[in-house]
């Protein structure tokens, strides 16, 4: 399984500021004065090996569209969200077969939020005759919800009309499904406001879970009854489990009705879970790289010192940044 992330903000696409350019160029230059002064710059490759070294707040961004997640399972590749992180993916995608019209992708969509969903009309390889996309929800209205936002008179001109591969849209049922031989696709319900689904995703003795838009039980309340034990189970040992961190702690108790959660949380869950890895997810669109690394450090601190059975097997906390891509 490969992952890759072309969309990783949450609630709307928040692309860096003149600014923020202006800034990180400075401080590039800065540092460039103070430690790399042998550095030969009329060689471009030499430069660009220079830059790879400043850290990740200096050289890029972590990424301002929203949710879009590519996994790819052998020949199946599936989509998860269609926010606008799905524009660049479709023009990558149009570079291959999907170009000529030969194109079959499996889709899966969480919820009908406007960040999930403002991708589609915007997917040149859906405007291509001979491209297939299965499309997968659980919402039994998630076709006419896509199909609405660009009927006229608010997205002129027809580019629903326009679009001329062939889609089918499955509504998922609450059990398993085996989406192709050998893949299995669960789902779970998520407290988010009119609800959003997590999708499991089981092939080739791997385990992909995408849990975008929800937010949990508080850490440690999970007496008795516990609360937190389906996600628990949801979770279990997953190779990596993308989660909706888009608040610190104190935010997502504070703001619950929002339904979105943190990566402390997150953390909690996947240990837990005995998942490998954690990805934050569906950033703040007001979140600087700055907040978002501050939030890693404590939340990669906090999951080095949970108590483990097995120390070495501590879940691994990563920050979602587009174009990213993970082996698992
Ligand atoms: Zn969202
Ligand atoms: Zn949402």
């Amino acid at each position: 399984m490969r992952v890759k992330f072309w969309g990783v903000r949450g609630s709307l696409p928040s692309p860096p500021t003149s600014d923020e350019i202006s800034a990180r160029l400075t401080e590039a230059l800065f540092r460039l004065g103070q430690d790399g002064s042998s550095l030969d710059l009329s060689d471009r490759a030499s430069i660009a090996r220079w830059v790879d070294t400043l850290p990740h707040s200096i050289r890029s961004f972590t990424g301002g569209n929203t949710p879009c997640v590519e996994l790819q399972i052998g020949d199946y590749r599936c989509i998860f969200d269609l926010g606008s992180g799905l524009r660049p993916l479709g023009d990558e995608l149009m570079a291959e077969e999907f170009g000529r019209g030969e194109g079959h992708a499996h889709l899966f969509l969480s919820h009908l939020h406007w960040d999930h969903i403002q991708g589609w009309p915007f997917f040149k390889p859906a405007y291509i005759a001979g491209n297939r996309f299965d499309l997968y929800a659980r919402h039994p209205h998630a076709w006419d919800r896509l199909r609405d936002q660009q009927t006229e008179p608010y997205f002129p001109p027809d580019a629903w009309g326009d679009m001329k591969a062939d889609t089918h849209f499955h509504c998922l049922p609450c059990e398993p499904v085996e989406i192709a031989r050998g893949i299995k696709v669960s789902t779970l319900e998520l407290e988010h406001p009119s609800l959003a689904y997590g999708f499991r995703v089981e092939a080739n003795d791997k385990t992909f879970v995408y849990a975008s838009d929800g937010a949990y039980p508080t850490p440690g309340n999970g007496s008795g009854s516990d609360p937190a034990q389906k996600f628990v189970r949801f979770f279990e040992d997953a190779d990596i489990v993308i989660f909706d961190s888009q608040f610190s702690l104190a935010e997502s108790m504070e703001k619950r009705a929002w339904g979105h959660s943190s990566a402390i949380v997150g953390v909690e869950l996947a240990a837990r879970a005995n998942a490998k890895r954690l990805a934050m997810f569906h950033h703040d669109p007001s979140a600087s790289d700055a907040k978002l690394d501050h939030l890693l450090r404590i939340s990669s601190e906090y999951a080095a010192n949970l108590p483990s059975p097995s120390p070495q097997n501590a879940i691994e906390v990563l920050m979602a940044r587009e174009g990213m891509e993970i082996e698992l």
